[in-house]
């Protein structure tokens, strides 16, 4: 069966599901209507920097609250150190390689635009009669790169601030409507360069850092092309950049949740609260992101509130972003289908189950910017191997239960373990089909955006 034929056969499948709504059999209050959901994305965001993971900052109080409040996915792990390829496993429970958007950028086209025959969650809620709204603050989001698939209404933020998604989320909310509603916001704060608004500006810094490092993305750049050095005084104010943008952020989301509230929305909004990706800041000699799929780049909040349903928990079995919307469609009633390649997590909400085994925790990477690179990586339970293919390298081999900081290589030492991984990376490479993405040509603007951020060189 093609993409686009199963796509058919999809909404009419969701259309018979919505018609005879069931929801779950776990003894919490049934609904009158179906629920609105609201996914909060923020870029670049690694779980490790906010207070309820743990963070010695209170970078995240109205975050924490949510949490506290939400089945909290711990161990929750990106597909990529991207945000195309990452926001796109999150938009169709695709890996990578069966989504197509890995390819790296060039100067003069785009590779590895989300394709037309791609089912997305946006066009599964469309065809089961929701309305869908989406505002992303990262161009490598936007409509141009095939992701405004299924809404309403999609629109890129140009100036990338939250004052705007914030100002396009609140109208959303405030309209009445008889339908459900989707509604999908993209931040790009704290992604580079590290300007939080001047309230936040003193808040994480040390006064007395006298050094260079501004936290603009040109010298994040510098520091990745080793033409500027980065010393640990440097990186740590670099983090304290980095988590006054965080607390920025934090604010600005509260301010969403306030208006769900507001609009009596709350009672009936399913909430989720993701990043894309992580970033470095010296846990492996450098900065930014995209360039590797170490822990630091992959390992993500991942936060999910359904109100209707009384078992918030923290959970510790390791989670990926293909499985966030098998999740989604079973909290909310439906079903998208056989192709769908990560797992609903929902049995592990109810505390029907605690772990999940070795689910296959698979990424890649594929960047052509300042340095250009193609990896890819497969966790099973406490191991991980990373294979790098561009430019050509041994590959690594680490123990995250001993070296969650991935800084002992052990593929000289645990040769069994490493042909172990090998075999099963190269079965699940095997079994997972391989999609092309589709290609646009970029504007001179667009180009020059996308440079300003370092994803073209
Ligand atoms: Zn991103």
């Amino acid at each position: 069966m093609t993409m686009l034929s199963s796509t058919r056969a999809l909404v009419a499948l969701v259309a018979t599901t919505v018609a005879a709504l069931t929801w779950c059999g776990c003894g919490d209050r049934v609904p009158d209507a179906p629920p609105n959901l609201v996914i909060i994305l923020v870029d670049t965001l690694r779980a490790d920097h906010l207070h309820y993971h743990g963070h010695h900052r209170e970078t995240s109080p109205r975050i924490d609250d949510l949490a506290a409040r939400s089945a909290a996915f711990m161990r929750h792990h990106s597909t990529s150190s991207r945000t195309g390829p990452s926001t796109a496993s999150i938009f169709t429970g695709l890996f990578p390689r069966s989504h197509g958007v890995l390819n790296p950028l060039t100067e003069f086209d785009a590779k590895g635009v989300l394709a037309e025959d791609r089912t997305t969650l946006a066009e599964i809620l469309t065809a089961g009669g929701y309305e869908c709204f989406g505002y992303t603050a990262n161009i490598n989001a936007s409509d141009r790169f095939g992701f405004g698939q299924g809404f309403v209404d999609y629109q890129y933020i140009e100036s990338s601030k939250a004052v705007e998604v914030r100002r396009h989320a609140l109208k959303v909310l405030a309209e009445p409507r008889e339908n459900p509603f989707f509604l999908y916001l993209h931040y790009m704060e704290p992604h580079s360069s590290y300007s939080a608004p001047q309230e936040y500006r003193s808040l994480y810094v040390d006064p007395r850092y006298d050094g260079r490092i501004d936290g603009r993305h040109l010298q994040l750049n510098q520091i990745v092309e080793g033409t500027l050095a980065l010393s640990e005084a440097g990186a740590e104010h670099l983090r304290g950049l980095y988590d006054q943008e965080i607390r920025y952020t934090d604010d600005e989301i509260g301010l969403i949740l306030d208006a769900l509230a507001e609009h009596d929305l709350a009672e009936n909004t399913v909430v989720v609260f993701v990043a894309d990706h992580g970033e470095e800041f010296l846990d492996h000699g450098s900065v930014l992101h995209g360039y590797t799929l170490y822990q630091e780049q992959l390992h993500v909040p991942l936060f999910v509130h359904d109100p209707r349903r009384s078992d918030a928990r923290r959970i510790e079995a390791i989670t990926r972003h293909v499985d966030v919307l098998p999740t989604l469609l079973e909290l909310l009633g439906m079903d998208g289908g056989d192709e769908i390649q990560g797992e609903s997590l929902v049995p592990l909400m109810d505390g029907r189950q605690d772990q999940r085994g070795e689910v296959p925790v698979l990424a890649e990477a594929s960047l052509m910017a300042v340095k250009t690179v193609r990896q890819r990586s497969l966790a099973l339970g406490d191991w991980k191997l990373i294979e790098h293919l561009i430019p050509e390298a041994p590959p690594e081999l680490y123990d995250l239960r001993r070296d969650p900081g991935e800084q002992h290589d052990l593929m000289a030492v645990e040769p069994h373990e490493a042909q172990r991984l090998r075999v099963r990376l190269a079965d699940l490479l095997e079994s997972l089909p391989e999609a092309e993405g589709a290609v646009t040509t970029l504007s001179e603007e667009e180009i020059r955006k996308l440079r300003s951020l370092g994803y073209v060189k």
